[in-house]
């Protein structure tokens, strides 16, 4: 669905996007996921096709981009993280303005809506002032709006940013119904648990992807294991094993450690030797699955499981 070929922005000296080549297969859910200023938001809107690149080419459905910007325009859908819904329109009049936006007919508008109702679960609300929604409410409404002239691709910046959890957990919901029709979905997030529910996933830092693959190739591809201690002293241990400079990156959560090593077996007695040596008492480690978060850290902070 899309293809990309050394795509890079620079805006002054700041290079948001450098050098990216990828594909996005048709149907797949495909998360960018990284920190603020990663360069997601500069990614998406070239290929939506509203930025150019300074260099490279993309490809949306067989169709360049730069070319042919309207071409690609009507099967695709773009939400910015601040999507212009009118908030002084009510929720039906919001569907309508953006149906006819995009060259719906009214008739077809009426059609569709139903629809749009049902899934985003917006029906009672339709005489709601935009205005009026919560935020998790005006997040499903943009996305509504941005499907009424049924586009076959469809970007989402940071959706769920600053959305409460439970509205979180049913936007994905409405996200995996959109793939079971066959839509393909681009999605950045800076939540790296929503990262685990995508079908592909690219890590961005600095403008680049630093890994990219499934969540479980992913994890499969750092080297090294992941271990969990829980210390007599988290805080202690957790400064002591950071200044030994022999373990990758800790990541404390609640009274428990967990860093990358290159072999679990042979790291317990270091673990033991650098604790002790501050009066800690390390107790067992235990060899941990990680999570998307800790590779990430680990892999930003010059580790790659060590
Ligand atoms: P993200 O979406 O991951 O937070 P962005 O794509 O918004 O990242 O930004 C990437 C980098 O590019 C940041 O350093 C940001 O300050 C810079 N940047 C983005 N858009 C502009 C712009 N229009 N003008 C100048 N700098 C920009």
């Amino acid at each position: 669905m899309i293809r990309a070929r050394g795509i890079s922005k620079r805006f002054g000296d700041t290079t948001a996007v450098d050098d990216l080549s990828f594909g996005v297969e048709r149907g797949e859910i495909f998360g960018i996921v990284g920190p603020d200023g990663a360069g997601k938001s500069t990614l998406l809107r070239m290929i939506a096709g509203i930025l150019p690149p300074d260099s490279g080419s993309i490809e949306v459905d067989g169709v360049d981009v730069a070319s042919d910007p309207f071409a690609i325009k009507e099967n695709l859908a773009y939400m910015p993280q601040r999507f212009g819904l009118y908030e002084d329109l009510t929720v039906e009049e919001n569907i309508h303005f953006f149906g006819r936006v995009f060259g719906v007919s009214r008739a077809e508008i009426r059609k569709r809506e139903k629809g749009l109702y049902e899934f985003s679960r917006l029906a009672p609300f339709r005489e709601r002032l935009a205005g009026k929604l919560s935020g998790g409410m005006k997040q499903k409404l943009g996305l509504a709006c941005c499907l009424v002239h049924r586009p076959g691709l469809i970007l989402l910046d940071e959706p769920t940013n600053g959305v409460d959890p439970v509205s979180r957990r049913e936007f994905w919901k409405i996200l995996y119904g959109l793939l079971s029709e066959g839509v393909t979905i681009v999605v950045s997030t800076a939540y790296l648990d929503e990262a685990e529910r995508c079908n592909r996933v690219a890590l961005m830092y600095e403008g680049r992807f630093v890994l990219t693959g499934t969540p479980g190739e992913i994890k499969a591809s750092m080297g090294g294991s992941l271990v969990e201690i829980r210390p007599s002293d988290v805080w202690k241990a957790e400064a002591a094993l950071a200044e030994s400079g022999e373990f990758g990156t800790v990541i404390r959560e609640g009274t428990a450690l967990r860093f990358f090593v290159p072999d679990a077996r042979r790291a317990d007695a270091r673990i033991r030797a650098v604790l002790s040596r501050k009066g800690i008492r390390a107790g067992t480690a235990m060899v941990k699955t990680p999570s998307l978060e800790n590779c990430f850290m680990e892999i930003i902070s010059g580790g790659g499981g060590r």
